[in-house]
């Protein structure tokens, strides 16, 4: 369990080099400027602010041999929620257990009496979402080249018996090289037993699949993470979700019902659509399995670069 103990961190820390003149301790942001593994005899210095989840503050960090981490910090006073405690308990033990090049690799978990850090590998080039706000939509190779990486991770997580559950283009990072790594197990849930059902509602709304929806007596399993690909996919090609609206209400009449189309711009090509509408089956048997989806048309009758060019942040890539 986490436990609470006295601050190791204590000793450690630096002096702030932009705190102005009267800014005291109880500052929002006064977060130190070093964690401290214990256990390990571990310091991590914090360089920068990486991001926000709804959870966690994310930030990168340097180890004492110059080693690069991000570093996922949880205040205790938001684990005063069981749930909250059971959820982080459960994406640490998820998580480590989570070993592939195409998963945010896992380095370390431990706490002082603020906060809960997760030493994560750190991803240079953050997530597809921050790709797909620059860029609106990706190119037909490019979102091949994607899609294929991420069938890697959900292959390996569900061979490993883990549903992900909140596959999103938020929790796709892009290392240096623009390799996809799956990464925030916060959802994520082991079958133990074949055959065995989900009953937890879960997930992001706009990525959520019917059954987790409309079908809690049954239960759901790992084809939620196939129905997730489909909305990946569809947003990558479009720029965005299939089923998106303003209210929460709207877009689960809309996931129930199947209500979804392709504009007119930007043209999707009819591979791409047949395999974003085998991917979005209401029936969750019916969708393809991970082989099946890379035999389909769309991946075998088109491009696949090799890599990609960190400049596709800001124009589209030319693969000759
Ligand atoms: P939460 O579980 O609270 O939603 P996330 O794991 O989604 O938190 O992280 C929040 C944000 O922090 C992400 O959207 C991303 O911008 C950043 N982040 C998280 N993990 C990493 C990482 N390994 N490398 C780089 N940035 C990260």
């Amino acid at each position: 369990a986490i436990q609470t103990e006295s601050d190791p961190a204590g000793p450690l820390r630096l002096k702030r080099s932009h705190r102005t003149l009267g800014s005291s301790d109880t500052d929002v942001d006064d977060e130190p400027d070093a964690y401290y593994d214990k256990t390990r005899g571990q310091v991590y210095r914090r360089t920068r602010f990486l991001g926000e989840g709804g959870f966690a503050r994310v930030y990168e960090v340097t180890d004492s041999n110059n080693r690069r981490f991000a570093a996922k910090v949880v205040q205790k006073g938001t684990l005063k929620r069981e749930k909250n405690r059971k959820k982080l308990l459960s994406e640490i033990k998820i998580h480590q257990s989570m070993i592939h090049k195409r998963v945010v690799k896992y380095h370390a978990a431990f706490e002082d009496t603020r906060s809960v850090y997760l030493i994560l590998e750190v991803c240079e080039n953050k997530t597809l979402m921050d790709l797909i706000k620059k860029r609106e939509c990706l190119t037909e190779p490019e979102v091949r080249f994607y899609m294929l990486q991420i069938l890697e991770a959900c292959q390996y997580m569900h061979q490993h018996r883990v549903i992900h559950r909140d596959l999103k283009l938020g929790n796709l990072f892009l290392d240096q090289d623009m390799n996809i790594k799956v990464g925030d197990f916060g959802l994520a849930a082991v079958i133990v037993k074949d055959g065995e059902r989900k009953k937890t509602i879960c997930g992001t709304p706009n990525y959520m699949a019917p059954e987790i929806l409309f079908d809690s007596q049954n239960g759901h399993s790992y084809e939620v993470d196939i129905w997730s690909l489909g909305i990946i996919l569809y947003t990558m090609l479009v720029g965005r979700p299939p089923f998106a609206t303003e209210d929460t209400k709207e877009i689960c009449r809309k996931i129930k019902e199947n209500d979804y189309e392709f504009p007119s711009s930007p043209p999707v090509s009819s591979a791409a659509r047949d395999l974003v509408r085998q991917l979005l089956n209401t029936l969750p048997d019916a969708r393809p399995t991970i082989s099946e989806i890379r035999a389909h048309p769309f991946f075998a009758d088109g491009y696949v670069p090799e890599k990609i060019p960190q400049l596709a942040f800001y124009e589209e890539p030319k693969f000759v």
